[in-house]
């Protein structure tokens, strides 16, 4: 559990779970790295498993109010790296 003050000033927690906050983001090329898999099977949405989710590189929060995503080193309780939304 690990709680962040957003810029926007509100304080991200993640101790609820599920909450709708905390994301865990996997490329597809690593997805099929881990697994060992042919590529063919990669194009499968369907083969994820669970179990992934404890080997991901990073781990991506989502602020609600003002849609910025902090990310964390897998592991690590500082973040990494934060994206401020940008209108297209
Ligand atoms: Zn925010």
């Amino acid at each position: 559990m690990a709680r962040v003050t957003c810029r926007c000033g509100r304080v991200l927690w993640n101790g609820r779970i599920p909450n709708d906050i905390e994301f865990t983001v996997f490329s597809d090329a690593r997805i099929c790295e881990i697994e060992d898999h042919p590529p063919d099977f990669c194009s499968d949405p369907l083969y994820f498993l669970s179990d992934l989710l404890e080997r991901a590189d990073y781990e991506v929060w989502r602020c609600p109010a003002c849609k910025r995503l902090y990310m964390f080193e897998n592991g690590a309780e500082q973040v990494r790296y934060v994206y401020k939304l940008e209108e297209a």
